[in-house]
């Protein structure tokens, strides 16, 4: 297992909407292998393959606590089946926009559907954490980010200080 290196924002392949998985084989095991160290290196409570810049319909999640035995889950060509009316707000971050949160609505639960590791088919209930976790991965496999669920202006306020930043990384050889 290896970890990859997770894109940051204004990475455009951030934006990529990402294609369904055809054959779920060893090398796609271990694509998932690799996500999932990454994701508990990081640490974060999920990754979406786009993030480590492979734009196919991949994500991972454990919800677990930092006390409990990791449970990571493995999510392959997920859809949302239904959303519920009631809705949560969580502070959610991203590991693909490093130290900015924000509180972010979304429904409170959802049914999903996705293959796992092994290409079977399974169906999950998901609330609380998990709901919000899930639909803000499945929103990486859209091109979508947490900020397009902020306000304009939020979102063009830290978009702008991303892209600064990563400005003065490109210019970091210059300076002596
Ligand atoms: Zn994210």
């Amino acid at each position: 297992m290896a970890q990859r290196p997770i894109i940051i924002l204004p990475d455009p392949k951030l934006r990529l909407v990402s294609a369904k998985i055809e054959r779920v084989d060893d090398s796609l095991r271990r694509l998932i292998d690799d996500m999932i160290e990454t994701m508990h290196e990081a640490p974060g409570v999920g990754l979406a393959a786009i993030q480590v810049a492979e734009p196919i319909r991949l994500l991972v999640v454990d919800v677990a606590k930092k006390e409990e035995e990791p449970e990571p889950q493995v999510f392959i060509n997920p859809e949302i089946l239904w959303s519920s009316e009631e809705r949560a707000t969580y502070e959610e971050g991203c590991l693909s926009i490093p130290e900015y949160y924000a509180e972010v609505e979304r429904p409170a639960s959802v049914r999903a559907r996705a293959l796992d590791r092994e290409g079977k088919l399974r169906e999950v209930l998901a609330e609380g954490l998990m709901a919000t976790v899930l639909q803000h991965e499945i929103d990486h496999l859209d091109g979508v980010l947490f900020i397009d669920h902020i306000s304009k202006l939020k979102r063009d306020r830290v978009i702008k200080k991303f892209q600064k930043a990563a400005k003065r990384a490109g210019d970091g050889s210059h300076v002596l």
